[in-house]
C-alpha cells in the first residue's frame, strides 16, 4: 500500500489519529508498532487460566469530563457502569481512599460532622499556615494534617517514588481529592466505566478500516526493515508517539521514568480481597498495591474457586524497562526543553502521546490531544496544504 501518512505507535494517541485520517479524510494510513500487539499500554488480554481480563501494563480505568472525548469513544465501545473505589491497608486495618469523612472518622475513632472534621484538620495542618507548600511533604500536611499524612501518604509515596516526599513536587498529590463527606469515588469525572467487551475489542474497532495497515514487531529505528526513520522522515508526514529522547538518539541525555514490576499470582479462591484495588500504606510491605482484576467486571461470569492478583512494585526504569511515569526531575526538565527545540525543527514529524511529549497522560487526555492535533494540524494539511507540524501548537 502506498501510504499518505505513517504513524509510529498504536496507543490511543496513534489510534485516534489513524482512525480520523482513514474515516474522516479517506487517507491510507500505515501504522508501525514495536510490540507484537496494538493498543499501547491500554492493551488487555484474557488470562489463559481463568479467562479474567488482565490489563497487561497496569490497571486502566476510563474516566473523563470531556464531552467531546466521551462522544468520540462511544462510537467504538459501550462502557459498563463500573465506579472505581480504592481502599488502603494501614497497620492491618482497611480504610477508604481517597481520604474522606469515613477515613477520618475511622482513623480518629470518632463521629465528626463535616464541619468538625474540617476544624480538626485545619488545626492539625496549622503548622504550615500561611506558607505556600512547595514539596509533596508540606503539601500533604497542609491538606490533611500530619497524622493522616504520615499514616496514608508519606510511606506509600516513598515506596512509589523511591524519593523523600520533601524532594517531590507538590503537584503529585494535588490530583488526589480530600472530601468532607462519605463519597469515596476515586475519580471526580462526569463519565466513568470500563469498555464492555474489553480494551482489545475497543482498540480493534478504532482501526477497522481497510485503509489502515498495521505492521507489528516493527521498530521505527530498525534500519534492517524498510519502514524506518531514515527511510521515511522528509518523504511522508509522520506522527511519532515513541520516546522523545530516543528519536534524537538521546543527544540531550536520557529522560527518566519510573516503571512497575507486576508479580502475578493465581489463587484457589473466588475472591481474594473483595475489591479491585487495595493499597498498602506502610513501608514494611514492599509492594504499593494489589490489583484483583475480576472485580473490574462484576457483570461477567468468571469462574468460581479461582482468581488472579497482581502485586505492584515501583522502581526507577532502566533502559530495557517499560517507561510508565515521567519523573520530571530538574535535569529532565532541562533536557525536555532542549528536545522540544529540536522537535520544532522536524517539520514533517508530529510528536504526540505520553512518550512523544514526556507527559503523564490519562487515556482521555491522549485521545483529546490527538483529536485536537488532528483538527488543528493534520486535517488542514491534507485538506488545504497547511504545514503538517506547526510545533508551537503541538508540543507546548
Ligand atoms: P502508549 O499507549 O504508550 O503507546 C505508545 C506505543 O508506541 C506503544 O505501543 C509502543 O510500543 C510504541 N512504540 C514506542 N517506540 C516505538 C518504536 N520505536 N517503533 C514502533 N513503535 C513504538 N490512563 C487512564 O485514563 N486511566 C488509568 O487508570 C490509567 N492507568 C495507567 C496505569 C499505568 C501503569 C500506566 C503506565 C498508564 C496508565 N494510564 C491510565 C495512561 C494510559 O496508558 C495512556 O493514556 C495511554 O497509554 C496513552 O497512549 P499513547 O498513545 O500516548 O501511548
Ligand atoms: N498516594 C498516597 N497514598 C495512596 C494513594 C496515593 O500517598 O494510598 C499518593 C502517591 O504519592 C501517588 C499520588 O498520591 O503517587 C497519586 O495517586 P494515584 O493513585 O493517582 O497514582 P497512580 O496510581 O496514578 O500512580
Amino acid at each position: 500500500m502506498e501510504a499518505d501518512i505513517v504513524i509510529v505507535g498504536t496507543g490511543f494517541f496513534g489510534l485516534t489519529i489513524a482512525e480520523r485520517c482513514a474515516n474522516e479524510l479517506g487517507l491510507k494510513v500505515l501504522m508501525l508498532e514495536k510490540r507484537n500487539h496494538i493498543g499501547g499500554n491500554a492493551y488487555s488480554e484474557a488470562d489463559p487460566e481463568t479467562g479474567i481480563e488482565i490489563h497487561k501494563y497496569g490497571a486502566h480505568l476510563f474516566h473523563t469530563s470531556n464531552e467531546k472525548v466521551w462522544k468520540y469513544v462511544n462510537q467504538f465501545t459501550s462502557f459498563t457502569n463500573y465506579v472505581h473505589k480504592v481502599y488502603t491497608n494501614h497497620k492491618g486495618e482497611v480504610f477508604p481512599m481517597p481520604i474522606n469523612l469515613g477515613t477520618i472518622n475511622q482513623f480518629f475513632r470518632a463521629a465528626y460532622t463535616p464541619d468538625e472534621a474540617k476544624a480538626l484538620i485545619a488545626e492539625q495542618a496549622g503548622e504550615l499556615a500561611g506558607k505556600d507548600p512547595e514539596n509533596l511533604n508540606d503539601k500533604g500536611i497542609s491538606l490533611i494534617g500530619r497524622p493522616l499524612y504520615e499514616a496514608f501518604i508519606k510511606e506509600y509515596t516513598g515506596k512509589q517514588w523511591q524519593t523523600d516526599p520533601k524532594n517531590l513536587p507538590a503537584s503529585i498529590i494535588s490530583r488526589l481529592p480530600v472530601r468532607y463527606n462519605y463519597d469515596n469515588r476515586y475519580f471526580n469525572d462526569t463519565y466513568e466505566g470500563l469498555p464492555t467487551n474489553g480494551y482489545t475489542a475497543w482498540i480493534n474497532a478504532m482501526v477497522d478500516n481497510p485503509n489502515i495497515e498495521i505492521k507489528t514487531e516493527t521498530d521505527f529505528f530498525d534500519e534492517s526493515q524498510p519502514y524506518n526513520k531514515a527511510a521515511l522522515v522528509g518523504k511522508i508526514p509522520v506522527v511519532y508517539t515513541g520516546p522523545l529522547d530516543r528519536y534524537f538518539d538521546y543527544s540531550e541525555g536520557k529522560l527518566s521514568w519510573r516503571t512497575i514490576d507486576f508479580e502475578t499470582e493465581h489463587l484457589e479462591v473466588t475472591d481474594f480481597q473483595g475489591t479491585s484495588v487495595m493499597n498498602y500504606a506502610d513501608a514494611e510491605i514492599n509492594y504499593t498495591r494489589i490489583i484483583e482484576p475480576r472485580h473490574f467486571h462484576p457483570e461477567r461470569e468468571y469462574p468460581e474457586g479461582k482468581t488472579v492478583i497482581m502485586r505492584e512494585f515501583s522502581r526507577f526504569a532502566n533502559e530495557d524497562d517499560e517507561p510508565y511515569y515521567p519523573i520530571n526531575s530538574d535535569d529532565d526538565r532541562t533536557a525536555l526543553l532542549a528536545y522540544r527545540e529540536k522537535a520544532k525543527q522536524e517539520t514533517d514529524v508530529l510528536f504526540g502521546g505520553r512518550l512523544g511529549t514526556y507527559q503523564y497522560l490519562d487515556m482521555h487526555m491522549a485521545i483529546g490531544s490527538a483529536l485536537t492535533a488532528f483538527e488543528n494540524l493534520v486535517a488542514p494539511h491534507f485538506r488545504d496544504g497547511a504545514p503538517f507540524a506547526a510545533k508551537e501548537k503541538a508540543n507546548d
